[in-house]
C-alpha cells in the first residue's frame, strides 16, 4: 500500500488533505515522496518559524536531548523555568502556564478568566465575549468560544457561558457587556482561520477601555499571529495595548508542540497549586526549541519580517486577478477572483505551497525565508491569480 492509502486506511477521516506526502525539508524548501521540490509559504500553519529542519534549532532540542527529554511537573526543570523568565522578559506579562496547544493555551486563559470573574465580581460573573469568525481551538470549550456556527453544529452541547460580538464593532461589545455577566473580552489580534483579517486600531484601543471601566480581562489569542508573525513579538504590540492574558502556541517551539499562557499583573496569582496542570506542559525539549526561537526573534528579524511582507503587500496589491490583500506582518489573506482552490492548486503544481482560511488564499511563510525563494513564489502566486 501506498502512504496515501494506509492513511485513509487507519486515520481518522478528519483532515481533507492535499495530495502531497512530504518527507523531508530545509528552510523554506520541501520534498514530496516523488522528489519534487517546493517552497513553503505554510510553514505547516504558522508553526515552523524558521523553516524546516534549521540546524541552529536542531543544536538546541540535541543538547536537551542529550541531558534528558522529560521530567514531569513534579520537579523543577531549567528550560521552562528559563522560557517563562524570557516570555515575561520580553512582554512584561508576569507568570506563564504551559500547555501543549493553542487550544489548551486557550482553555488555561478561559479557566483564568473564569476565576478572575469568580474572585473579583461574584460567582455568577463567568461569560466571555468573543468575536464572529474567530477560531479559539477543538475542545468542547474553545470550540463553544469560537464566533462561528458551523464548527458547533456536530458537537452540541458545548460548554457555556460565550457570547459573540461583530468584529470592529465596539457598540455590539457594549451592549453584550449590559446583558450578560461577563469577566472577559477575548479575540485574536488578526483573525486567522477566519479569513486573516487585522483587528482596527481603533476597537481594540477601544476593548482596552472597556475592559478597564468593566472590570473584565483582555485576552489576547496570539496562537497564530504571536512569535514575531506580525512584525512584533506578540501582534498586541503593533497597537500599543496590554493585554491581562496572551495565549499563544504554534510557532513558539519552531515545529514541537508547546502552548504557553501569559498571565498579567491582574492575573498572575488566580490559579493556585493543584487548580490546573499538564504532563507534558513545558517540556523540557519543546521548552529548549521555544528559548531557541523566541531567543532569535529580535529586531533585527522583526524589521526583516516588515520587510518582507511590505514587499508581498506592494506586489500583490492591485495585481490582475485579487480582489483585496489583507493580514499582518507575514501572516496574509488574498482575495482572488477564481476560486481560492484552484489557485492552491496551480500554485502547487508550479513548486509553490500556500493554504486557505475560509475563502482567501492564506500566507505563512518561515520568518526567516530568503528574499530570493520569496520573490520566486510571490511570482507564481500572482500569475495563477491572474488566470
Ligand atoms: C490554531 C489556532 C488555535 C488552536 O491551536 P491548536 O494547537 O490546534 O489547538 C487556537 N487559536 C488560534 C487563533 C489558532 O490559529
Amino acid at each position: 500500500m501506498t502512504i496515501k492509502e494506509i492513511d485513509k486506511e487507519y486515520i481518522a477521516n478528519t483532515y481533507a488533505r492535499f495530495p502531497l506526502c512530504l518527507v523531508s525539508g530545509k528552510g523554506s524548501l520541501v520534498k514530496d515522496d516523488e522528489g519534487k521540490e517546493y517552497i513553503d509559504l505554510g510553514t505547516g500553519i504558522a508553526v515552523n518559524t524558521f523553516g524546516y529542519s534549521d540546524d541552529l534549532w536542531i543544536g538546541a532540542i540535541n543538547e536537551q536531548l542529550n541531558c534528558l527529554q522529560h521530567t514531569s511537573n513534579l520537579y523543577y526543570s531549567e528550560p521552562c523555568a528559563k522560557l517563562a523568565r524570557m516570555l515575561c522578559e520580553r512582554t512584561g506579562m508576569k507568570k506563564v502556564f504551559f500547555s501543549n496547544s493553542g487550544a489548551e493555551a486557550n482553555e488555561c486563559a478561559i479557566k483564568v478568566a473564569r476565576k478572575y470573574g469568580e474572585l473579583n465580581k461574584g460567582a455568577e460573573y463567568t461569560t466571555i465575549i468573543t468575536l464572529k469568525d474567530s477560531f479559539h481551538g477543538r475542545t468542547l470549550t474553545t470550540l463553544a468560544a469560537t464566533g462561528q456556527d458551523v464548527f458547533h453544529k456536530d458537537f452540541l452541547p458545548l460548554t457555556d457561558g460565550f457570547v459573540y460580538a461583530e468584529p470592529n464593532n465596539l457598540e455590539d461589545v457594549k451592549s453584550l457587556l449590559k446583558e450578560n455577566k461577563c469577566c472577559a473580552v477575548m479575540f485574536e489580534v488578526v483573525q486567522g482561520e477566519g479569513g486573516v483579517r487585522a483587528l482596527d486600531a481603533d476597537f481594540l484601543t477601544g476593548l482596552e477601555e472597556l475592559a478597564k471601566q468593566e472590570d473584565i480581562l483582555l485576552v489576547a489569542d496570539e496562537v497564530q499571529c504571536g512569535n514575531g508573525r506580525s512584525g512584533e513579538l506578540y501582534a498586541y504590540m503593533n497597537y500599543g495595548i496590554t493585554p491581562d492574558v496572551v495565549s499563544t502556541a504554534k510557532g513558539l517551539a519552531g515545529g514541537l508542540p508547546l502552548g504557553a499562557t501569559l498571565l498579567g499583573e491582574k492575573v498572575k496569582d488566580v490559579l493556585g497549586a493543584g487548580m490546573h496542570g499538564s504532563t507534558f506542559g513545558g517540556n523540557p525539549i519543546c521548552s529548549a526549541a521555544a528559548l531557541n526561537v523566541l531567543s532569535r526573534i529580535d529586531d533585527k528579524l522583526l524589521a526583516d519580517v516588515k520587510k518582507k511582507s511590505r514587499y508581498i503587500f506592494d506586489e500583490l496589491n492591485g495585481s490582475k486577478g485579487i480582489i483585496s490583500v489583507s493580514g499582518l506582518g507575514l501572516m496574509i489573506g488574498i482575495e482572488t477572483e477564481r476560486p481560492a482552490a484552484e489557485i492552491i492548486e496551480e500554485c502547487r503544481n508550479n513548486g509553490v505551497l500556500v493554504i486557505k482560511a475560509k475563502q482567501k488564499i492564506r500566507l505563512l511563510p518561515a520568518l526567516n525565508i530568503e528574499t530570493e525563494l520569496l520573490e520566486k513564489a510571490v511570482k507564481i502566486i500572482k500569475e495563477a491569480c491572474a488566470g
